[in-house]
């Protein structure tokens, strides 16, 4: 295998550059859905950012046009300095959508150990892999069932641990959470952040819930839509380790509000898309 982190970049690509996309789609009978427009969105590598807005504001849509599951109608999405495309082919990132999408004939342990069996990982070294993943993700007495033994939210779980298999330097994560209760949730936040701390990837978060947002984040980025458009990108400044006091800090709380206030309205001072950091 060769190495991709050296020889170091003296300034290292950003994760993820969306550049004036806009994405439109035609519906039946010539109907014209602007799903998305004017999105300028750049994530440094290791930074964790959540976009977050009403239904149908076009998150799922931007984080398909980083993943080139879609392409954009007009603008540029570059990964790690890459078209696109490229970045998909040399699967530079994991991916954790709301249907946890595994294979129904394997194991939860052979779904977590595929991108590893898939990429020529020595055995001994997949197999260690695939346990502290299961172990990460709290399924490790569940590593010989089948999908269709586990609940949703245990499902969604082995999706994260089979998108963390490799330890990408860029996830694309799609409401991962959603399903899940709300105290396997937090856990699970704590984890991933745990986790992005450890590897340094970089997250790109798709969410409803203010507090995981707020709780997760370096930056939230805020949406509305007809057509989604990004209203607001809020620095959270919460530096240091994720842990459970921080949600009972002031400082969590005041985070909270502010991407409230900008979720439900009062515009503020700063015109849309102002980086108020
Ligand atoms: P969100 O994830 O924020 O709820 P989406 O990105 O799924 O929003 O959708 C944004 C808008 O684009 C919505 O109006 C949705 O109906 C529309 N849309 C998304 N995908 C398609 C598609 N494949 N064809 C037509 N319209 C679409
Ligand atoms: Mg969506």
């Amino acid at each position: 295998m060769t190495s991709i982190d050296t020889p170091a970049a003296p300034a290292a690509p950003a994760a993820v550059r969306v550049a004036a996309a806009t994405k439109t789609f035609r519906s039946g009978r010539g109907a014209i859905v602007q799903a998305l427009t004017d999105i300028d969105l750049t994530v440094a590598a290791g930074e964790f950012v959540s976009l977050i807005g009403p239904s149908g504001c076009g998150k799922s849509t931007l984080l398909r046009l980083i993943a080139d599951l879609d392409t954009p109608s007009s603008g540029e999405v570059h990964v790690f300095g890459k078209p696109a495309r490229r970045a998909r082919l040399d699967q530079d990132y994991g991916i954790a959508f709301q249907q946890a999408g595994l294979l129904p004939w394997r194991t939860v342990r052979a779904n977590i150990a595929l991108p590893l069996e898939l990429h020529a990982t020595n055995r001994a070294l997949r197999q260690a892999r695939t346990q502290e993943l299961l172990e990460l993700v709290g399924l490790a007495d569940f590593a010989d069932k089948f999908p269709d033994q586990l609940s949703g939210g245990m499902q969604q779980r082995v999706a994260i641990a089979r998108a963390l298999a490799e330890k990408p330097r860029l996830l694309l994560m799609d409401e991962p959470f959603g399903a899940l209760d709300e105290m396997t949730r937090e856990t699970m936040q704590t984890e991933l952040a745990r986790i992005c701390a450890e590897t340094g990837a970089a997250v790109v978060f798709v969410t409803h819930s203010i507090p995981e947002a707020v709780f997760l984040s370096d930056r939230v980025v805020v949406m509305s839509p007809r057509p989604g458009r990004i209203t607001e990108i809020l620095a959270m400044g919460l530096r240091g380790e994720r842990t459970d006091e921080l949600r009972e800090e002031s400082l969590f709380f005041e985070r909270v509000s502010a991407v409230r206030e900008a979720l439900h309205g009062t515009p503020r001072s700063g015109a849309r898309g102002v980086e108020t950091r």
